[in-house]
């Protein structure tokens, strides 16, 4: 695993760095990998850059790249155990849930390699007789797909499937902690499949290293980022001196609404899986739990009672349900969250400390952690945590609890839970997020659009806006019989 792939060819970093991966389980290395340079980054642009103008990828029909799409599909699905366990080793996340993410994956391949069969354009109805007019697909160029450590293979699909789905030429580089199924997939689509050299690199490295040249350098025409608020501003800010088109995925502080006419046990136990799955470290989160005034105690109560139903531990072990976070740094910050929301008056209900277990001493866990007695004053309620930590909030009626909900600079996904149809509908049209669940809170199919709101991000991921995001529309204005344009007086 301790290579690098540009322009078609595996190969050590250009100072043959490599960096040890880390079981955020219990600290033991799990792999060593290539550290790339800057210079690695660039000749991975290079790569790129000749791969897309050369048209060897770019110029093929499109069913032949959907076939190539599908058959990626088709690989994740072969190798599905292997490369959950790899996301588990890596993440520390239970297998049970990497194998869903790898089925997940399968299906975002098989879902672009349709739409890049299909979506070809539209023609114009032209407001000349004689007048042929079409609007075309084409691929924006070369893409830098930069991917974060929570779902690692998984944010990398969404980006990769519709770029490549497109006729693109990308570099991929997930974050260095969690690269190790990327890799695999890209040693997969190296050894079965038959892409020309430079339409896919990746590259390994620390973020602030590679990262320069994939946000700066000119030959890149479009990033694509799912990270946190301060690095993909940070991008932005870097792609605009060159025009890059930039697609952000920033992360939320997700709204969870429980009105009380719903069943309270239920809307318990989605409220734990939304804001505790994958310890917290989701973006779209249920990280804030708002709940109508006179049941906020019993709701408390019923979360509370389920807490210790979160099994944590080593993600191969049946029955685990959730794994450590992914590094000591990150619980660290994790901690000083919630230190900060203490000294700032919160409540704390559960958790807010790590495990007793001598077991998992070497991992980085934490106690699902609530905080109650919380206001938007306080940052535990306004910045994302990533981590195992809900906090609860009352409203007294609907207008309040939207406005609740939407007190926050974030707008990724929200959901409300009442069996009242008609205020279901109202609030799902008043929160401003990406993503409304209405009695329900995670699922997302690749068919649907998903991204942000406010800072959450800009342009979306999935769906047929996901396709959009890597081609650009081209007009196409054909006279069938030219004539003298009339400006000029004809002889
Ligand atoms: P980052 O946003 O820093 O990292 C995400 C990706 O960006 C990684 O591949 C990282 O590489 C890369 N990166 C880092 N710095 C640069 C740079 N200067 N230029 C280009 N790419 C860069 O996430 P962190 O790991 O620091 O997490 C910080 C916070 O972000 C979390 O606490 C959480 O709140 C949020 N987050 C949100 C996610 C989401 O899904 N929206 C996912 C992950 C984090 P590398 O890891 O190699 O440094």
């Amino acid at each position: 695993m301790n290579l690098l792939f540009l322009d078609g060819r595996w190969q050590p970093a250009s100072d043959a760095a490599t960096r040890e991966i880390l079981s955020p389980h219990d600290g033991r290395v799990v792999a060593e990998v290539a550290e790339a340079t800057a210079e690695d980054a660039v000749a991975a642009i290079t790569a790129a850059r000749r791969a897309f103008d050369t048209g060897a990828w770019c110029r093929t029909t499109a069913p032949e790249r959907a076939h190539t799409i599908a058959a990626i599909g088709r690989l994740v699905a072969d190798h599905r155990e292997e490369l959950a366990h790899l996301e588990t080793l890596d993440t520390g996340k239970p297998v049970a849930e990497s194998r869903v993410d790898m089925d997940d994956i399968a299906a975002v391949f098989a879902y672009f390699a349709g739409l890049a069969g299909s979506e070809a354009g539209r023609v114009i109805a032209a407001p000349r007789a004689e007048v042929a007019s079409r609007v075309q697909r084409e691929p924006v160029g070369v893409c830098t797909l930069i991917t974060p450590w929570n779902y690692p293979l998984l944010q990398a699909a969404w980006k990769l499937a519709p770029a490549l789905a497109a006729g693109n030429a990308v570099v991929l580089k997930p974050s260095e902690l969690t690269p190790l199924t990327t890799h695999r997939l890209v040693e997969l689509i190296d050894a079965h499949l038959d892409l020309p050299g430079g339409v896919l690199n990746l590259v390994l490295g620390a973020g602030p290293v590679v990262g320069e040249p994939l946000t700066t350098h000119s030959d890149v025409d479009l990033v694509s980022f799912t990270g946190g608020i301060a690095t993909g501003s940070a991008i932005m800010a870097k792609a605009a001196a060159t025009v890059k088109r930039v697609a952000l995925e920033l992360g939320g502080k997700n709204p969870n609404l429980v009105f009380a006419d719903v069943d309270l046990d239920l809307a318990a136990d989605h409220a734990l899986t939304a804001a505790f799955l994958h310890a917290g470290q989701v973006c779209s989160a249920g990280s804030r739990l708002l709940v109508e005034a006179s049941v906020h105690d019993t709701l408390v109560e019923r979360i509370v009672d389920r807490l210790p139903e979160i099994t944590l531990g080593d993600g191969f072990v049946d029955g685990v349900r959730s794994g450590p976070l992914i590094s000591p740094e990150h619980r660290a910050k994790v901690e000083r969250h919630i230190a900060r929301a203490i000294d700032q008056g919160a409540r704390l209900v559960a958790g807010g400390r790590r495990p007793d277990d001598p077991a998992l001493a070497a991992g980085c866990y934490l106690e699902p952690t609530l905080f109650t007695h919380v206001d938007a004053s306080m940052t535990i309620v306004r910045e994302e945590v990533f981590g195992p930590v809900l906090t609860v909030e009352s409203f007294a009626d609907e207008a309040e609890a939207v406005d609740l909900a939407n007190d926050t600079v974030y707008g990724l996904a929200g959901a409300v839970w009442t069996n009242d149809a008609g205020r279901a509908e109202r609030v799902a049209g008043a929160l401003r997020c990406g993503t409304v669940w209405i009695n329900d809170f995670h699922p997302y199919f690749p068919q649907a659009e998903w991204g942000g709101f406010k800072r959450s991000g800009i342009g979306r991921e999935l769906g047929i806006a996901g396709y959009d995001e890597y081609t650009e529309l081209k007009h196409v204005h054909h006279t069938l019989r030219p004539a003298p344009s009339g400006w000029l007086p004809t002889g």
